[in-house]
């Protein structure tokens, strides 16, 4: 189901729709290059080795005890969770909270705490149901613990239980608790957690702060807790929004050059493959750049005949006569230059496809030609006087609307429905927004198999681009980078530099349309806004100069004002 939020910002502005699985070492670590620190995604990251946590472990439980050293750990491990599950969630706009939570996992086996493998998982943030089963194979308190102590009665993985209980606490919205139903360091292979939420393990929110509190520091904390608690539960509730609006896991495909996860072009692959092995003409809509000739090609390869030739023209590109000659041939003599036979892309195709781009542009004169053609699937050639047949598939292509051409007798009705028996259309890239990062990985592989991908900003930064030149403007801007960055991770700045970014100048085009009210200005320029600092909303707070939770305010104002609007 999509709700307004995704209609109204996020098809708008752009988010990082990623699933756990698309999350990258090397694009998240990196380097501060100003100061020289590491950084995971935009955070600074902190390394320790394994011996000297192994010393810390040791340290705390001889000097606090088990039971007092663990409730340190769990602490610190479940804030941590906490704060690492908001700082991916910034970072990536997830698919659905699913996804979010298990890229809990692929960060935990990043960081080098456990191999982590999340064996079911069932959550449902609107009901407030959770239930997760997985194992951590060498997980680092386990491995630690057996360098230095014997086996132990009960598992000893605190910490690691604690980050997933509040990184799943973060994706539901609502407490978790991560338990270690057995452990490495009890003598077992490995170890198994089991997470559900706090109620079903018979634990109250109280219960889980004491357990998760020193008590000697309650009282000196209370003050920090309230703020702490605030602050968690408007960020929890903030992301409770954020992942409803989350769009349901999408099947991915990459079928030859056509790579995608939007429902929309998978759609159009569907429809595709089933007229592909018909000899029906099909007439393929987009924009410029959105890959017409590519879907043609697609079209070809399933077709019963694609080891036939697949041969295509673009119409525009040259003047009618000339076009003519290419489409139907011509004899030696026929006109000055002709100086052999010539075959014509109808003949020479075969049995194959020939694909017309730009048929819209196709002069009157020619288009009644084109018509009998194909009316009579014969071809006469320039100046000639026999006629050959012709087998070929015709699959066409325009960005332009033919309905409107013919209202305007630019284009034949019925030339139309001969070209038009299955129309396909292929969505411009910013109606798609899933597909921008799959597509850019894609060209960023073909270019420079070893890079180190893009940084998170980078991926930001295609993500609120509103692509007028589609997917061929996505290529080049790989290419560009690739050139910039070489063997580098690609930042921000080795993006092009973009001038015809429309977000720079809609105030003069505000001013030129109707003069909008205050309270519309004020919505295109929050959202301005927010585009420019790539959706990050206490960015761009910041920004305007509010906080986030007036922000937050505003934006739930517009859209209920746009709902009434619309059922008014
Ligand atoms: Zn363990």
């Amino acid at each position: 189901m999509r709700t307004f939020y995704e209609a109204a910002f996020f098809d708008k502005l752009g988010r990082n729709i990623v699933r756990a699985c698309d999350l990258e070492r090397l694009e998240l670590l990196g380097i501060d290059r100003s100061r020289g620190l590491p950084l995971f995604g935009d955070y600074r990251m902190v390394m320790f080795g394994m011996p000297s946590l192994a010393r810390l472990q040791k340290d705390l439980i001889q000097s606090l005890g088990m039971e007092k050293a663990s409730v340190i750990l769990a602490r610190f491990g479940y804030d941590s969770g906490l704060g690492i599950a908001t700082a991916i969630s910034e970072l990536y706009d997830f698919d659905s909270p699913e996804e979010w939570l298990k890229s809990g996992a692929v960060l935990r086996t990043m960081a080098g705490l456990a191999k982590e493998e999340i064996q079911e998982v069932k959550i449902d943030t609107e009901q407030k149901t959770f239930h997760m089963t997985g194992r951590w194979m060498d997980s680092f308190e386990s491995v630690n613990w057996l360098t230095q102590f014997k086996p132990y009665e009960a598992p000893v993985c605190v910490t690691l239980a604690a980050l997933s209980s509040g990184f799943a606490s973060a994706v539901l919205g609502s407490e978790v608790l991560v338990k270690e139903t057995c452990c490495r360091a009890q003598g077992h292979e490995h170890c198994q957690f089991e997470g559900r939420p706090i109620a079903e393990w018979g634990i109250t929110p109280d219960d889980l702060y004491q357990k998760f509190e020193l008590q000697s520091l309650e009282a000196e904390l209370s003050k920090l807790k309230t703020a702490l608690c605030q602050a968690r539960e408007d960020l929890r509730q903030q992301h409770v929004e954020i992942s409803q609006l989350r769009i349901l896991a999408h099947q991915s495909e990459n079928d030859g050059d056509i790579v995608f996860r939007s429902p929309s072009m998978a759609k159009v692959l569907t429809l595709a493959r089933k007229v592909a092995p018909t000899k029906s003409s099909v007439l393929i809509y987009g924009e410029s750049g959105v890959g017409k000739e590519v879907l043609a090609r697609f079209i070809h390869q399933h077709s019963t005949h694609a080891d036939m030739p697949f041969m295509a023209i673009n119409c525009a590109a040259l003047p009618s006569n000339l076009l003519e000659s290419e489409l139907f041939g011509h004899v030696k003599g026929a006109f000055t230059g002709a100086d052999s036979n010539k075959k014509g892309l109808f003949v020479e195709a075969g049995e194959g496809t020939l694909f017309l781009d730009e048929v819209g542009e196709i002069s009157p004169e020619l288009q009644a030609k084109l018509l009998r053609v194909l009316q009579e699937k014969e071809v006469r050639p320039v100046g000639g006087v026999e006629v050959i047949k012709i087998r070929a598939r015709v699959v066409s292509a325009t960005n332009q609307d033919l309905k409107t051409l013919i209202l305007l007798n630019r284009f034949r009705e019925d030339l139309y429905y001969r070209l038009s028996v299955f129309p396909l259309y292929i969505n411009p890239l910013r109606e798609r927004r899933e597909d921008i990062l799959i597509l850019a990985r894609y060209f960023l592989t073909k270019l420079n198999i070893g890079s180190k991908g893009f940084s998170p900003s980078a991926i930001r930064r295609m993500q609120s681009y509103q692509w007028p030149g589609n997917v061929r403007e996505l290529s080049n801007w790989i290419e560009y980078a690739v050139i910039l960055a070489g063997d580098e991770q690609i930042q921000p700045e080795h993006l092009p530099a973009v001038s015809s970014d429309n977000s720079e100048d809609i105030l003069p085009t505000l001013m030129e349309s109707a003069l909008p009210s205050l309270e519309e200005l004020e919505k295109r320029y929050i959202h301005l806004i927010l585009q420019k600092t790539g959706n990050r909303r206490g960015d761009a707070a910041k920004k305007l100069g509010i906080s986030t939770a007036t922000l937050w305010r505003k934006l739930h104002l517009h859209q209920e004002s746009k709902n009434s609007s619309l059922r008014d």
